[in-house]
């Protein structure tokens, strides 16, 4: 393995996949619905396989889809107040993944250095050191750690340290808002600050916005490119999998000013040249159906908040009632939960991993049959022990499927 590879070596996703491989336990772990999306996005795909226009089956457009990022500038240039060329500011990408990925390769020079924010989706810190980048941390603080209930709201950023990180090697920053894996979703006076450093300091902000529609009123979701003089600096990211509830059609894109799209275009180009048609074609069709539905009762991006709200709740109050200590998110899909009460009960002694919470959760998939993910992979190794304490859980599953895990933790607890 190249060696600037090494900091990818452990992977979360794969190596607690394979774990529920073996323990088959109730999955609450990795973010994605048990049960079938909206028929009307996922026949989309079924339409286009059937129309036998022999386009849908060949190479299209390199940067995207023609149909595809004409929907998308039409949506975000209204949502973001400003025309969004559908050519040049827009990328499709495979995933999130990849936007995140060719923002990061295009500009990141050996010896930069990008900070990322701690928590974080775990891929930021490999794919800023794979660039040659050094990440430099800041965690986000629990303001409140004796209220007896915790929200994600109450961990917050510290200015004057945030300002302490930037430097003349600084390239960019890394915000995520709504935020996994903690569902903060961050308020205007933060992404403001946030603003005016990078700003200040003439650096780049990539905001990774995947769960931009989940989010839980009263929270509402600021998109920072519509701060002032922002678009300027910000590539802005999303997911179809996020978004119409389907990861697994792994589509994603970038959007932000041209002179920034164009450096993420030549990675793209040489790495994965073009996204599949089929699935860029039926994301068009979503997006162009729920554009024409999106301020009535019909929007799946206004329902999906409403309809994952309840899991949220019934999910944070099995945690409380069988005596965890969950963080309500305002955001995302995702809850973290305190699990260190039950640690005199249980003998982790076979656990051999370094950190408690991959100790505790990898038990609790074998023992209970509940998988989770633990909370320290979404910091960096210096980092890592303050997060011990907790695991994350995922709310977007069937009634039953939550059902079935108040069953198994009442019963265990
Ligand atoms: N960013 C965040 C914060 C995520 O949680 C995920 C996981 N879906 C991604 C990016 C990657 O998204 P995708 O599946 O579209 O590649
Ligand atoms: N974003 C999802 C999660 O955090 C899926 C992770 C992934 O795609 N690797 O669970």
């Amino acid at each position: 393995l190249a060696s600037r590879y090494e900091s990818g070596q452990f992977n979360v996703w794969i190596e607690y996949n394979n774990l529920a491989m073996i323990t088959k336990p109730l999955n609450l772990g990795q973010g994605f619905p048990d049960y079938e999306p909206p028929s009307r996005f996922s026949n989309f795909l079924a339409e286009v396989a059937a129309e036998k226009n022999l386009y849908f089956h060949q190479y299209t457009r390199g940067m995207g889809h023609v149909r595809l990022v004409n929907a998308l500038s039409k949506l975000y240039s209204s949502l973001i107040n400003r025309e969004i060329d559908p050519l040049n500011e827009i990328l499709i990408t495979v995933g999130a993944y990849e936007a995140l990925f060719c923002t990061i390769q295009s500009n990141i020079e050996v010896g930069d250095e990008a900070i990322i924010i701690e928590p974080f989706f775990d891929c930021y810190e490999p794919l800023v050191r794979i660039a040659g980048g050094t990440p430099r941390f800041i965690a986000l603080k629990n303001t409140k750690p004796n209220s007896s209930e915790s929200h994600s709201s109450d961990w917050k950023l510290d200015p004057e340290e945030l300002a302490s990180l930037f430097n003349s090697k600084t390239k960019l920053i890394i915000i995520n808002t709504p935020h996994n894996p903690l569902g903060k979703v961050f308020d205007y006076d933060e992404l403001t600050m946030i603003a005016d450093l990078a700003k200040k300091h003439n650096v780049l902000v990539i905001s990774d916005e995947v769960y931009e529609w989940l989010v839980y009123e009263p929270a509402k979701h600021i998109r920072i490119a519509t701060l002032p003089d922002m678009w300027e600096r910000t590539i802005t990211i999303g997911s179809a999998g996020k978004t119409f509830s389907m990861t697994g059609w792994k589509l994603g894109w970038a959007y932000g000013p041209a002179n920034l799209i164009k450096n993420l275009m030549v990675v793209h180009q040489t790495a994965i040249y073009t996204c599949a048609t089929p699935v860029q074609e039926s994301t068009a069709r979503g997006f162009e159906y729920e554009i024409s539905v999106l301020n009535t009762p019909e929007s799946y991006f206004q329902n999906l908040s409403k309809e994952l709200k309840p899991k949220m709740h019934f999910l944070s109050n099995v945690l409380k009632e069988t005596g965890f200590k969950p963080i309500i998110p305002d955001g995302g899909y995702f809850i973290i939960s305190n699990w260190t009460m039950f640690e005199n009960k249980i003998d982790l002694s076979l656990e051999l991993d370094k950190y408690k919470d991959l100790q505790f959760t990898k038990w609790l998939s074998k023992n209970v049959k509940l998988q989770s993910i633990p909370f320290s992979i979404f910091f960096s190794e210096k980092s890592k022990p303050m997060a011990e304490e907790y695991m994350r859980l995922c709310f977007f599953k069937k009634d039953e499927t939550l059902k079935e895990a108040e069953k198994i933790l009442t019963s265990w607890t």
